[in-house]
């Protein structure tokens, strides 16, 4: 059996531009998947010289349109015709179980795993998120801003200088990096920069990741008009009354009208940029998934919900026998499964990868990388501009955080995904 701290070991190999040249045989490329991921990865192959015939992608939504010139395709049209598959290498953008549905499909058209088509992961491995917002402006209660005990000391900004040298390190070191997200436990809308900074990611070929509770809105049309590929909102409820219970300190009303202006800029600028909303599922607001999912319909963004968890600072001071806060149980009396449940599950499958040993380096505002962007602010070293990509990860599964939670199992508790069929079963 492997040794416990080793599960957060990223032993990945790191494609340069001649591995992929080589691997694509000057073969006509595809990306199958033109969401956030797809999008990011069409810039990264270009970046390295690559240029892509098409995306493909089911979604009727999708079909027919293009981005960034290319056309988005259904995928039948080179699956099914075996003279375009057999001059093609198809880049698959996806995880999971949509993954693993995508690669069967590849093969049921006669081609090979690792010679015609790959995730696009295999490339580029890891998946850095930065933090160029140490500030938030709401106390969610699943959250840990939510609970004073884990309010970071200070907060504060990364500036788009600081960010622009962080990202050409980034390059250096994972030259088919294609998409970074600007979010941990900040609100990146907070950042007046933040519009730049998705700029340089342009600009270099990288999607921008961002993450909003949508309750600030004072730099929304700048930061829409510098046209980042996607934006995830998290909701929780449609009106004040839950949605204000969770998302506490953040208005609904603010909320609903900045997501108004989402659709309004998106619209002006011609972004193409995808909205994904994040419905928090608790057993409060439930039966008002369908008024969220209509309006998201309306407005052309997705609609995603998910299960609704304490997030993983609170289930690691429960394992080790802390209790929870006051802001912490209201949350849990709202869950529709419980911490102890969740926590049995993740120790039922102790004994596979973490599931974010992809994610690294994990890099906050004030240019500290932390281990682990799960958990609310933790050291591994003092400034990423002065350690390598292969030290930050030779440090990370001896990190003491790193060591504790898999002692605790902790390294698969937090994925709501996993609980997305029981989760669609419940809402409208
Ligand atoms: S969940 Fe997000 S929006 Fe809510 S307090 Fe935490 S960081 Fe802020
Ligand atoms: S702290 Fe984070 S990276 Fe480390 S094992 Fe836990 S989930 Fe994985």
């Amino acid at each position: 059996m492997k040794n416990n701290n080793t599960f957060c070991r990223g032993n990945y190999r790191v494609y340069t531009a001649k591995d992929a040249s080589d691997l694509f045989k000057g073969r006509d490329l595809y990306i199958w998947g033109a969401g956030q991921k797809g999008r990011g990865f069409k810039l990264a192959l270009n970046r390295n010289g690559f240029p892509v015939k098409a995306f493909l992608d089911s979604s009727p939504l999708l079909i027919g349109t293009e981005y960034g010139g290319v056309p988005i395709l259904d995928p039948k049209i080179v699956l099914n015709n075996p003279k375009t598959c057999k001059s093609s290498f198809i880049l698959v953008a996806s995880v999971d179980k949509k993954n693993k549905e995508m690669f069967a499909l590849c093969e049921s058209a006669g081609l090979t795993k690792n010679k015609d088509f790959i995730n696009i992961q295999e490339l580029s491995p890891f998946y850095p998120t930065v933090e160029i917002s140490g500030v938030c402006n709401l106390r969610c209660l699943s959250c840990p801003r939510g609970d004073s005990a884990h309010l970071p000391q200070k907060g504060g900004f990364m500036t788009a200088d600081y960010y622009s040298r962080v990202i050409d390190k980034l390059i250096k070191e994972i030259p088919f990096l294609y998409l970074v997200d600007l979010y941990i436990w900040g609100e990146p809308l907070l950042n007046p920069e933040l519009s730049e900074i998705i700029k340089i990611n342009t600009n270099l070929g990288i999607a921008s990741g961002i993450s909003s509770n949508l309750n600030a809105g004072k730099y929304l049309e700048d930061v829409i008009k510098a046209s980042p590929a996607q934006i995830r909102v998290s909701v929780s409820g449609y009106g004040e009354k839950n949605y204000e219970i969770t998302h506490k300190g953040g208005r609904w009303e603010i909320f609903y009208q900045n997501l108004l202006l989402l659709a309004e800029y998106i619209n002006k600028y011609q972004t193409n940029t995808i909205v994904e909303v994040y419905y928090h599922v608790y057993k409060n607001n439930l039966n008002e998934s369908k008024q969220m999912r209509e309006l998201c319909e309306e407005n052309g963004f997705r609609f995603h919900p998910v299960l609704a968890m304490l997030l993983a600072d609170h289930a690691f001071d429960y394992c080790e026998g802390k209790g929870l806060s006051d802001e912490a149980k209201k949350a849990g009396d709202l869950m529709l499964i419980g911490l102890e449940k969740l926590i049995q599950n993740g120790i039922k499958e102790r004994h596979k990868q973490c599931l974010l040993n992809r994610v690294l380096p994990v890099i906050n505002w004030d240019m500290s990388v932390m281990p682990c962007c799960n958990y609310s602010y933790h050291k591994l070293a003092d400034n990423y501009l002065e350690i390598s990509l292969d030290d930050i990860i030779n440090l990370r599964h001896t990190h003491s955080l790193c060591v504790k939670c898999q002692k605790y199992s902790l390294h698969r508790y937090f994925n709501p995904m996993y609980y997305s069929d029981y989760v669609n079963t419940l809402v409208c």
